[in-house]
C-alpha cells in the first residue's frame, strides 16, 4: 500500500523514554534484537517513531561516529531520510485499511504483506515491518501473519507498535517480545513544548498526562475542541430531560470517525471532570485538568460526594463498555447523563450556575 502522504525527511523524537532507546540500541548492536516486538505504552509518547528510529540506526548509512560504534542514526543519508518519510522500500508500515468503515487492520492487507515479505530486501541490512495500531489487526489478519511472526524472513525484524497491547492476540503476544513505553515527567513535556513557542504548556501536558504528543495535538485547535465539548456536557447536564436527548442526539449524528471522536472527547471530560471533584472531595490540592472551571469542580465534589464519584465513574466504564459492543451511541449516551444528572441532584442554591 502506498504511503498516503509523505512526512517531512527529518524524525523528530519526543523527550522521554531514552533508556528504552538505548536498550534497543545495545540489543541491536549485540545482533540480539528480537524478530517480532512489541512497543506498548500510552497513545503519544513516540512508539511509532521509536520504530523508525530503531529502523534508521540499524540501516543508516552515514559515517559512524570517529569514536566508537554508533548510538543514533545520522538522520542525513538516503535511508534515514527515506524511513523518516516512509518511503524506504523496506520500512514497510502497515496502519488502518483505508477501504474499510471500522478501524482495523484487515486480513487482505496482512496478505498483501506477506507477499511482499516473499521478495528479497531491496537494500536494506535489516527489514522492518512496523504495524501501528497492532491491536487493530483482526484476529483473521492477526492468524494470517502468526506464523510469519514466529519465522520471519531473514532479515526481518516486525515492531508491533500498540496502546492496548491486551488487545492482541495471546498467540501473538507469546511470539513477540514485549518493550514498555513510559508517559514522560510532566516537566519535561512542559520545555519540550515551550521550546516550540506553544503557550499554556502546563495545562496542555497535564491534560495529556505526560504523552508529549498527545500535548502538541492538544496545543493545535484540541485543547479549545476539548474544552467546548466540556461545556456543552455541562450545559446539558444544567438543563432538563429534554436537553440531555438534545445532547446525546447531536453525539450520535455523523460520520463514524467523527461520532467516534466527538464521544471520545466527550467521555474522557466527563472522566476528567470525575478525577478532579475526587482531588477535591478528598481536599487534595493536586492540579486540575479543568483549573479553568473550579467553580464546577467544587460544585461536583460538593454535590457527588466520594460515593457519588464512584458511581458516576461506573457509569462510564459501562457506557464505554456498551459503545465498545456496538450498542446504539444515542441510547448510551442517554442512559449515562441521565444516571450523572440522578446522582448530582438538583443544583444547590447559590451553586455554580
Ligand atoms: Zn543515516
Amino acid at each position: 500500500m502506498p504511503p498516503v502522504a509523505a512526512r517531512p525527511d527529518h524524525l523528530e523524537l519526543p523527550p522521554g523514554n531514552e533508556e528504552v532507546r538505548r536498550r534497543l540500541v545495545a540489543l541491536a548492536r549485540g545482533g540480539r534484537l528480537h524478530h517480532c516486538l512489541i512497543f506498548e505504552g500510552p497513545q503519544g509518547v513516540g512508539k511509532a517513531d521509536s520504530a523508525r528510529w530503531l529502523a534508521m540506526l540499524v540501516n543508516c548509512q552515514g559515517p559512524a561516529e570517529l569514536l566508537g560504534p554508533r548510538t543514533a542514526p545520522c538522520g542525513a543519508c538516503w535511508a534515514c531520510k527515506n524511513i523518516a518519510r516512509g518511503q524506504h522500500p523496506d520500512v514497510i508500515e502497515l496502519g488502518l485499511d483505508p477501504d474499510k468503515v471500522t478501524p482495523i487492520i484487515s486480513v487482505e492487507q496482512a496478505r498483501e504483506l506477506l507477499g511482499k515479505l516473499t521478495l528479497h530486501p531491496f537494500n536494506a541490512l535489516q527489514r522492518f515491518v512496523i504495524v501501528d495500531p497492532a491491536d487493530a489487526l483482526t484476529v483473521e489478519a492477526a492468524n494470517a501473519l502468526l506464523k510469519t511472526l514466529e519465522e520471519p524472513p531473514t532479515r526481518t525484524v516486525f515492531v508491533l507498535v500498540s496502546a492496548r497491547p491486551t488487545d492482541l492476540l495471546p498467540t501473538v503476544r507469546s511470539r513477540s517480545q514485549r518493550v514498555r513505553f513510559g508517559p514522560v515527567a510532566l516537566d519535561r513535556v512542559v520545555a519540550w513544548l515551550e521550546a516550540q513557542g506553544i503557550e499554556g504548556a502546563e495545562d496542555l501536558a497535564l491534560l495529556a498526562e505526560g504523552c508529549p504528543a498527545r500535548a502538541r495535538a492538544l496545543a493545535e485547535g484540541g485543547l479549545l475542541a476539548w474544552r467546548e465539548d466540556r461545556d456543552r456536557l455541562l450545559e446539558a447536564l444544567d438543563g432538563g430531560v429534554p436537553d440531555r436527548l438534545a445532547w446525546a442526539e447531536a453525539h450520535g449524528k455523523g460520520d463514524r470517525d467523527e461520532v467516534h471522536e466527538t464521544v471520545d472527547r466527550a467521555l474522557d471530560a466527563l472522566g476528567r471532570l470525575l478525577r478532579d471533584a475526587l482531588v477535591r472531595s478528598a481536599g487534595g490540592q493536586a492540579p486540575l485538568y479543568n483549573a479553568d472551571r473550579v467553580e464546577v469542580v467544587e460544585d461536583w465534589a460538593a454535590r457527588l460526594g466520594a460515593g457519588g464519584i464512584a458511581r458516576v465513574q461506573l457509569a462510564l466504564q459501562e457506557c464505554r463498555r456498551d459503545l465498545a459492543a456496538n450498542v446504539n451511541t444515542r441510547l448510551a449516551l442517554d442512559a449515562l447523563l441521565a444516571s450523572v444528572a440522578a446522582d448530582l441532584g438538583p443544583a444547590r442554591p447559590g451553586g455554580a450556575p
